[in-house]
């Protein structure tokens, strides 16, 4: 699973913004490793640059100053809608008849089809197809006619889906968070301005001051001179839609999102995990890095309860290997585990283990940790999951695997357990989440562990009373 794109746009007094924005744009980094830009407004004309690669790759300095301007928007990304290539790099940017327009966008638009087949027949042209330069066109064809509030609610009326925005029109930055907040967004304070960003881990790299969560269905704007900031609620849902799987996941464990500590959330997660299935082992290890939090808390909660188990790292991990999949062969792919992480022998042999993870995709990597852990000399090997079982793919910009590499999609838990050889496993129920979270299962997404998504999506079960805009009669929305 890869998260798909973190977006950032920043407004300063009297201070060029490429710098901070290159700055945050590392921070955001997890959130997309396959290009990086920033686009910049000088009060006379945009800058741009991106490229292909990681945020370190894709600037050098000349690049940083050539982008002129104190205000800016930035992009990191991994490809969900459009294809790989520098085509569908971000910030897109486009110039028209009114001005000029970037724009960078975390999440993935469901209807974006429709939308492009009715802008091509009334002559706009694409250049690449993904859903960012969709919203473009459609945003630009409403600045012709609207001021730039209305033109942005009038596109929010035609797009359905789930979208994180920062903008940029001429030299004023907007952040925009689609009317169910399904991906992160928030606002932040600098000593010489404000910031839009997907994850508070950015305003922090910034040395700026969290404010708030830009609200589902909200509107920011930043005043070009770095002095304040405006909001409009433009669109309310009576529902939300956040993303579980960000707080399970995704987002760094020292953002704050929807007012939530990621890091405290899947502590809480791995406590509730041994409320609901722990057992007693001598020793409970996380998968590195992403079972950390989740065990932590779940022998934290066992230790509590007098359960005479040790928590303890078990899995030294490499960080110098590079992504499994760029592996060619099956056979490198499933030897890379064994590049990525050796067990420390002395933790595991003649013990028995809890191994923790925070979720089970396609089984091949679980299989080959509990291989590599018999190997160690483990006695036994129970594996806990800080999620439910993953079922459905993912609409809404998550790169998951497909219903027929999904492991859980047609296996019991049993028959799961089976398959990667572990003595015992348990997945976190979806109640389980809800209540870690704090939040009513109807104010979350939770369509890749339910198959029912809080989004109109073609051929899926939905959740809740909610339908795609009628594109051909829906030309502008109401004041
Ligand atoms: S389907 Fe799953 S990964 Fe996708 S937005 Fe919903 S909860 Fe998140």
């Amino acid at each position: 699973m890869h998260e798909k794109c973190g977006v950032v746009g920043v407004s300063l007094t009297d201070r060029e913004a490429a710098r901070p924005l290159y700055y945050s744009l590392y921070a955001l980094q997890h959130r997309g490793q396959e290009s990086a830009g920033i686009v910049t407004h000088d009060g006379f004309q945009q800058h741009e640059h991106v490229e292909m690669g990681l945020v370190g790759d894709a600037f050098d300095p000349d690049d940083l100053d050539t982008l002129n301007g104190a205000n800016g928007i930035g992009h990191v990304r991994y490809p969900t809608a459009g294809g790989v290539n520098t085509c569908c790099a971000q910030p897109f940017s486009v110039s028209f008849k009114s001005g000029s327009l970037g724009l960078a966008h975390n999440g993935n638009l469901v209807n974006a089809e429709e939308v492009r087949e009715e802008l091509a027949e009334l002559g706009h042209a694409f250049t690449s197809n993904g859903d960012t330069e969709v919203i473009a066109h459609d945003l630009a064809r409403n600045l012709l006619e609207e001021d730039l509030v209305r033109a942005v609610k009038s596109t929010m009326s035609r797009i359905h889906g789930s979208y994180s925005l920062t903008i940029m029109h001429d030299e004023t930055v907007l952040g925009v968070r689609d009317p169910q907040g399904n991906r992160p967004l928030c606002i932040g304070e600098l000593e010489d301005g404000y910031v839009i960003a997907s994850e508070s881990a950015a305003i922090d790299t910034l040395d700026g001051e969290l404010i708030r969560d830009v609200k589902p269905g909200e509107l920011v704007v930043l005043h070009p001179n770095g002095s304040g900031y405006d909001t409009y609620q433009l669109v309310d849902e009576s529902r939300t839609a956040h993303c579980f799987f960000e707080h399970v996941y995704f987002a760094r464990p020292d953002s704050v999102i929807d007012e939530e500590l990621v890091y405290e959330v899947r502590r809480d997660l791995g406590r509730t995990l041994w409320e609901e299935s722990g057992v007693e082992t001598d020793v409970v290890m996380p998968v590195p890095d992403s079972g950390r939090s989740f065990a932590s808390g779940y022998a934290e909660a066992a230790a509590e309860d007098g359960a005479d188990t040790e928590f303890a790292e078990g899995l030294m991990k490499n960080r110098y290997v590079g992504r499994t999949f760029i592996m060619p062969t099956q056979d490198e792919r499933e030897r890379a585990v064994r590049l990525k992480l050796n067990p420390i022998k002395s933790t595991i042999e003649g013990r028995t283990v809890t191994l923790i993870d925070d979720s089970i995709v396609r089984g091949t990597t679980s299989t080959q940790l509990i291989e590599l852990l018999r190997d160690a000399g483990a006695e036994e090997i129970h594996v806990r999951i800080g999620s439910p079982e993953i079922i459905a793919p993912c609409y809404l910009g998550i790169d998951m695997a497909s219903r027929d590499e999904l492991i859980a999609a047609d296996k019991t838990t049993e028959e799961i357990r089976d398959e990667i050889g572990a003595d015992s496993l348990s997945y976190l129920s979806i109640e389980g989440v809800t209540n870690a979270l704090g939040k009513d299962h109807d104010d979350l997404c939770l369509g890749c562990v339910t198959g029912e998504y809080p989004y109109d999506v073609e051929g899926e079960q939905t959740d809740r009373d909610v339908s795609r805009p009628i594109i051909d009669n829906a030309s502008s929305a109401d004041d």
